[in-house]
């Protein structure tokens, strides 16, 4: 049964598509033929995205090396930020800070803003978790953008003002954002085109040059979509959402299994790692109970060891409408310990931003309104049923949550 869909708002490209493009996907090109056509000279391109991605001005009218009719220009044909409607909850001692954005077709999405201060042997950190997608269509049971079903994919404009929206409130106080991690809301790999927009504006020196070491693709194992990025070289970590080596138990965990299998998925992964001698990083939420035990340990220490790789234990964060909750530390603990046994380099992560229900990769657009309790309790339910069968070691006999039966086509 697909994941239930909670009606937020009505979210629509084709109205999104209706509006000024937003000036943040512009390119120098794409500028100067906007340029050209109007008769005004090509160098206004690197001023115009000099204003755009250097100077935090808040409009057109505020870029006062334009002459005056170029920035009513400007005004007219771009939108200059489409998270202009952002509300900001601050957390972990002001280390963690979430923004809500509410688009301009009334989706909203979620990026988080996370200070690591400097140590003994390292610098000052401070990343930046991203939305690919108005919630997401894979449908993993432990994931609240998850439980929203799909809005609708973002633009590579909305996707990049989210990094301008953080990089000036960090400039305000005089730090730089150092790492872009697209591990909020969507399957990045399911809007790919739009992702890599956005990643080569972010690359792009004239742009905001962020190095693609610093930059993390996070999947949950779309293989035509990690074969692409393969075939691109280079361009940035691919961390893969992996959560349990056996199918049974992953195509609960993570629907898009039924589709693409986890042996499939790490072998895409590990001619990307071959093809681009880029570590993959590989994150598994630990549950309860439901993926934490040896046999789970055994099932990806076979299928990672002697792989360029790394895996990530991340305790599962609470989400209200699961019947889950983290494995205790002395469970992950031994876990990692299984791996690393294993030859298996591992780290236990702890998320940030709990206390707002903001922990990267576990947005939950709180608007949405809850279900009603009988939707909670069958929902319930059925994942105490479905990871029960799973753990017998049946596959799934549900069906590709609704949208994904194109998906990677
Ligand atoms: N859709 C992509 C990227 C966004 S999710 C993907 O799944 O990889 C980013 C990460 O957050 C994923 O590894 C996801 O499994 C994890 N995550 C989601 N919900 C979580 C929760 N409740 N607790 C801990 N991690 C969670
Ligand atoms: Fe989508 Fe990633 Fe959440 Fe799964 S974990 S529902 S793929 S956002």
């Amino acid at each position: 049964m697909p994941t239930p869909v909670l009606p937020i708002v009505q979210p629509s490209l084709a109205a999104i598509a209706a509006l000024p493009p937003g000036i943040s996907g512009e390119t120098a090109d794409s500028l100067g033929a906007w340029l050209r056509d109007r008769g005004d000279p090509p160098f206004r391109a690197r001023q115009i995205l000099d204003a755009v991605w250097r100077t935090g001005a808040s409009g057109p009218e505020a870029v006062l090396t334009l002459p005056a009719p170029l920035r009513e220009a400007l005004a007219a044909a771009f939108r200059w930020d489409s998270v202009g409607a952002t509300e900001l909850t601050i957390t972990d001692a002001g280390a963690t800070e979430k923004a809500l954005h509410r688009l301009d077709d009334g989706a909203v999405v979620e990026s988080v803003l996370m200070h690591y201060p400097a140590g003994p042997n390292r610098r000052e950190r401070n990343t930046l978790c991203i939305s690919s997608q108005a919630g997401c269509a894979v449908g993993c049971p432990f994931c609240a953008t998850g439980e929203l079903g799909f809005g609708r994919d973002l633009l590579a404009s909305e996707i990049l003002d989210q990094v301008r929206s953080a990089a000036r409130r960090l400039a305000a106080r005089d730090r730089r954002l150092t790492n872009v991690v697209f591990m909020g809301m969507g399957e990045p790999l399911l809007n790919l085109d739009r992702v890599l927009d956005a990643v080569e504006a972010l690359n792009d020196p004239a742009r905001y040059g962020l190095g693609a070491r610093h930059i993390t693709i996070s999947t949950s194992g779309v293989v035509p979509g990690i074969r692409r990025l393969t075939a691109l070289g280079p361009q940035f970590t691919l961390a893969v959402s992996l959560h349990a080596g056996r199918d049974p138990l992953r195509d609960v965990l993570v629907p898009l299994n039924r589709r693409w299998p986890v042996a499939e998925v790490v072998a895409a992964a590990r001619e990307h790692a071959a093809a681009t001698g880029r570590r993959i990083s590989y994150e598994v939420t630990m549950i309860a109970g439901v993926n934490d035990t040896d046999a789970d340990a055994e099932a990806i220490a076979g299928l990672l060891r002697g792989e360029l790789a790394h895996v990530n234990l991340i305790p599962m964060n609470p989400v209200a409408h699961t019947p889950w909750t983290a494995s205790p530390m002395a469970v992950i603990e031994h876990f990692a310990s299984r791996l690393r046994e294993a030859g298996i380099q591992t780290t236990i992560r702890r998320n940030r931003g709990q206390e707002v229900g903001a922990a990267c990769g576990q947005l939950a657009a709180e608007r949405a309104g809850a279900p009603t309790p009988a939707a909670v309790e069958r929902r319930r339910d059925r994942l105490v049923a479905s990871s029960a069968a799973a753990l017998r070691g049946e596959r799934s006999r549900e069906p590709l949550p609704a949208g994904l039966g194109e998906a990677g086509r």
